[in-house]
């Protein structure tokens, strides 16, 4: 997706500004009234003209975790609009005023927004949840048809956190840190070439690109229904994998692996 191009997504009672940012990231505001809070600014200069063309005040920027395509702007927004940054308390979080964990809670304007602990592409990578408005900043834990690669943690810790993820209810919205789904879907498509709803989404998703719209958010029951990632625990996969008997964890690792291989 090119960059330089903003959407819109309304939640009830907030909206979510989607800022597609260095060719292939999504940073995000979440507007709640005048307040806003800024997700994984990965460059400032977008979600400033943002903010000033919408009269809004920036109250927190919200990291998911310390890689560089997700703080490079936090530094330069806090700067110019004072606002406070929260994320995980490691060392690498620019600016970093507030350092959160999972069960945590933050407040932008009246909208409450809970912290969740998803270790695995990080040790410390956290997920952002709007429970009011049934929304979910997932970072690089859980994209679009697939899930970040396993930097700093094992597969089981991974698996644990997208299982996290998955218990939150179906209809929830699921923004994510990278334009990844097209590959993603195209790498589920080829696992499960017998899996319709994989490939009506991947036409979906085709469709969206050439139409030049975002292909965020999707929902968690879809995530569930067509993300290899959120089913190494059904059957289907684990036969098709020749791991039938074996754990999700395991199972997982094997998908982790040949995503790995696949791009
Ligand atoms: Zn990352």
């Amino acid at each position: 997706m090119k960059t330089g191009r903003c959407f819109e997504h309304p939640l009830r009672d907030a909206l979510v500004v989607i800022v597609p940012v260095l060719g292939d990231n999504f940073s995000y505001l979440l507007v709640a009234g005048d307040r806003a809070a800024a997700v994984d600014p990965a460059d400032a200069a977008p979600l400033l003209e943002q903010l000033d063309a919408r009269g809004l005040k920036l109250e927190w920027i919200l990291n998911t975790h310390h890689h560089f395509d997700h703080v490079a702007g936090n530094e330069e927004l806090k700067a110019r609009t004072g606002c406070r940054v929260a994320g995980p308390g490691c060392a690498h979080i620019p600016g970093l005023d507030q350092a959160v964990a999972d069960g945590d809670r933050l407040s932008v304007g009246r909208q409450t927004i809970e912290v969740i602990g998803t270790p695995g592409h990080t040790r410390s990578h956290l997920c952002y949840y709007l429970p009011s408005g049934a929304a979910l900043w997932t970072g690089d834990t859980l994209f679009t048809g697939g899930c970040g690669r396993l930097i700093e943690g094992g597969s089981a810790t991974m698996w644990g956190s997208l299982h996290t993820l998955a218990m939150l209810p179906d209809e929830t919205l699921v923004f994510c840190g990278h334009d990844y789904a097209e590959e993603n879907l195209q790498f589920a498509a080829l696992l499960q070439p017998d899996h319709p709803a994989i490939h009506q989404r991947l036409v979906r998703i085709q469709a969206l690109i050439r139409e030049g719209k975002a292909t965020v958010p999707s929902t968690l029951a879809e995530e569930k229904a067509t993300n290899p990632f959120l089913r190494a625990d059904t059957p289907e996969l684990m036969q098709r994998l020749g791991l039938a008997g074996k754990s999700a964890a395991d199972v997982f690792a094997e998908l982790r692996h040949r995503k790995d291989l696949f791009a």
